[in-house]
């Protein structure tokens, strides 16, 4: 919650404001996400206009994940930008009804819903661990970026590739 109290509510009246937060839990998608708890760095510009107060800035965070190729570690940074209007509670304006638009709580408005949008639009859709990632073998299962030469003489057990499709991450039990 950012209080906007010294903001004032004087159309034109502005605010710049740079704090770090602790990132809240499932922050980005399953592949690629910033880890619970970890410093989100804000840098916004607060402006008071007629119906609310409107949001301009970034947000930087370090993100962790898998490459969706080879499943290597991904570590990695996000700048998220995000604009929003956050409507004053009292509003009664054209699309104050609306359930969609953003609201002032009193004074607070609330970054998380507007952090976790401009996040997950930002990520991209298949993480990579490197542009031209080779990915995986199909007989074996070798990270090709590390071993990109390595060949099959014999085509492997068919019954064994099988077992390698049941294959999964413990971790995402
Ligand atoms: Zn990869
Ligand atoms: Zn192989």
């Amino acid at each position: 919650m950012l209080d906007t109290r010294e903001l004032g509510r004087r159309p034109g009246s502005q605010r710049r404001k740079s704090f770090t937060a602790p990132a809240p839990a499932d922050l980005g998608i399953e592949v690629l996400r910033v880890p619970d708890g970890s410093p989100v760095v804000f840098e916004l510009r607060l402006e008071a206009v007629m119906e609310g107060v409107l949001v301009t800035g970034e947000a930087q965070a370090d993100l962790v994940g898998e490459c969706a190729r080879c499943l290597e570690e991904i570590r990695d940074e996000i700048v998220a930008d995000f604009q929003e209007l956050f409507v004053y509670e009292e509003s009664d304006t054209a699309h104050g009804e609306d359930e969609d638009v953003s609201r002032l709580e009193g004074d607070l408005l609330d970054l998380e819903p507007l952090l976790r949008d401009s996040v997950v639009l930002t990520l991209p859709f298949q993480p990579l661990c490197q542009d031209d990632c080779p990915g995986l073998c199909t007989e074996c299962g070798a990270r090709l970026a590390d071993d990109p030469d390595h060949t099959h003489d014999e085509p492997i057990d068919p019954r064994w590739a099988k077992l390698q499709g049941l294959e999964h991450d413990p971790e995402n039990d």
